[in-house]
């Protein structure tokens, strides 16, 4: 009680300075990229201070090499951008300065101040703005973790700490840096990111950090659906996607995150499924190899639309526009969360439309097929829904050795497949003739069941949209239920009509000729 007094009287202390000397660190300027000191240097001989920060100085110390530098300077933005030949002034909330050299950017921004009498915060205490310029202490304290707030020097070889960050990277400790639950209101992502970093890192939560983010997992849904999609391809990309997203979920962060991904995770083909996809994506990250956003997403959300297709077919519409229906059904409802950026969701779109083309095995539809930008990755897809059990694993065997056939190889291939059709059909013939019979004494009775069964569907497509009011009215956000109703009634009307220009585009896009041999291109590159 007396202390709350005293804290809100007394002006805040500055938190205590720590240089830590190039005898007693074990990172050096070699550690760092090239660009990164040039532009500490450039500043530092105009008589500003600054530092490299964050990520990769933690990186380094723990032995991780840096993939993406930062700098920190007590420069404004304007005077940074006047020192170098390629800079731009971006962002209008942080205004910062990227530094653009070949293909490295480095990120240069002006010490900042985390006042809380000068930043704006949301109902849930969440900062939306907070472009305060400040101290070097006051920069270090408004990072997240204390092994993100150390400041390297590369002119002198120290390093800067004032929260403790250098005792912590010894022991291979996230820690908030504050109190954790006050930090994880002022910026939801936090949560994310202690977990993330930590399976990264292979670092240990502190307990003050790892305990209060149960409490506050459901304030991530306040984060625009955007910056969320951001941190969620940073966590996927990370190489260690399947045991963070496994962290996740330990820590109750996943659930209203990834909806779909909770629903994935409860049936077990579709979590074999995406083990599958998280394993191959984590190894590619793991050997340097590119992975595209786009292929990913198509995996996380195939369950959901696998779903919907077999719903929306069910109740008579045909296979095509159904599939077309239940991809747009599932894009949106993710976007109420993360959103997908348009450039990812047209592949991701393709991929999935690409899927029961597989099935057709004629000359004309197997060539065509082949022909298709996407077809790679649609054909990496149909392998993992092979591996997973879900279609059967010949389909996919055909497919690898059509693919590496030669034009003749692959003509045998068609005509043993068309071979084997015919037989399927004139055994399914004969049976129909041999119940011929039966099948007329019992015609009435069919008529009757097909009532009944209609009748069944229409109750359930009934019941399946008061589920989806449900699961909306349960979704417990801002808007009230009957005006997301009204606005999921619209999302369905805007999917359908999505539905049917995509599928005109496509339409487009076969009418032209190709351009590429896809079958030699790697959709990850
Ligand atoms: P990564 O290895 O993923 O790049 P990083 O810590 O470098 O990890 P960046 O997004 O590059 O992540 O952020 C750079 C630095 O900015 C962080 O090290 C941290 O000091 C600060 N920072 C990033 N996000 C936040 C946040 N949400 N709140 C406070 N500080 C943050
Ligand atoms: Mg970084």
């Amino acid at each position: 009680m007396i202390r709350a007094l005293l804290d809100r009287v007394l002006p805040e202390r500055a938190p205590k300075r720590r240089e830590i000397s190039a005898a007693s660190h074990k990172i050096s300027k070699n550690h760092m990229s090239r660009n990164a000191v040039y532009v500490c240097e450039r500043l530092q001989e105009q008589g500003f201070e600054a530092y490299i920060v964050g990520g990769a100085v933690r990186d380094a110390l723990l032995g991780v090499i840096p993939k993406d530098f930062d700098v920190a300077t007590n420069a404004r933005p304007e005077q940074i951008k006047h020192l170098f030949r390629r800079a731009f002034i971006i962002g209008r909330r942080f205004r910062l300065v990227h530094v653009i050299f070949g293909d490295e950017t480095i990120e240069v921004s002006t010490f900042r101040a985390n006042k809380k009498d000068e930043v704006e915060a949301d109902a849930t205490g969440r900062i939306v703005s907070d472009n305060v310029y400040g101290s070097q202490s006051e920069d270090a304290i408004r990072r997240d973790f204390t092994i993100n707030a150390l400041y390297y020097d590369p002119n002198r070889e120290l390093i800067v700490d004032y929260v403790g960050g250098m005792k912590d990277v010894a022991a291979r400790t996230m820690r908030v840096i504050g109190k954790a639950d006050l930090r994880y209101r002022e910026d939801p992502v936090r949560m994310l990111r202690a977990i993330r970093l930590a399976v990264k890192l292979k670092c240990e939560i502190a307990r003050t950090t790892a305990a209060p983010i149960k409490k506050n997992a459901a304030l991530i849904r306040n984060v625009p659906a955007a910056r969320l999609f951001d941190e969620i391809q940073k966590l996927l990309l990370s190489g260690y996607a399947n045991e963070t997203l496994a962290a996740l979920r330990s820590h109750g962060l996943a659930e209203g995150l990834l909806p779909l991904l909770d629903l994935i995770y409860e049936q077990p083909a579709g979590q074999r499924f995406i083990e599958l996809a998280l394993d191959g994506t984590d190894r590619r990250v793991r050997e340097d190899k590119p992975v595209s956003p786009a292929f990913l997403f198509a995996c996380l959300l195939w369950h959901e639309v696998v779903k919907r297709w077999q719903a929306i077919e069910a109740r008579g519409e045909h296979r095509i526009p159904a599939l077309l229906l239940a991809m747009e059904q599932a894009l949106d409802e993710q976007r109420e969360t993360i959103t997908l950026p348009q450039r990812f969701a047209g592949v991701t779109r393709e991929i999935w439309l690409m899927q029961p083309r597989f099935e057709q095995r004629t000359s004309r539809a197997a060539l065509r097929l082949l022909e298709q930008a996407r077809f790679r990755a649609a054909y990496d897809f149909l392998l993992l829904r092979a591996a997973a059990g879900e279609i059967e694993q010949e389909l996919a065997d055909w497919w690898t050795e059509f693919i590496e056939s030669d034009p003749t190889i692959r003509q045998q291939l068609i005509d043993q497949r068309q071979r084997a059709q015919a037989r399927n059909s004139k055994n399914k013939q004969r049976e129909r003739t041999r119940g011929y019979n039966s099948q007329a004494v019992g015609i009435r009775d069919a008529r009757e069941e097909r009532e009944h069964v209609e009748a069944l569907q229409d109750d359930e497509s009934d019941a399946q949209s008061h589920d989806d009011d449900v699961a909306i009215a349960t979704a417990g956000e801002t808007t009230g239920t009957a005006e997301r109703r009204k606005r999921r009634r619209g999302g369905r009307g805007r999917a359908k009509k999505r539905a049917e220009e995509f599928a005109s585009s496509l339409d487009e896009a076969a009418s032209s000729p190709p351009t590429a041999s896809p079958a030699k291109e790697d959709h990850r590159e």
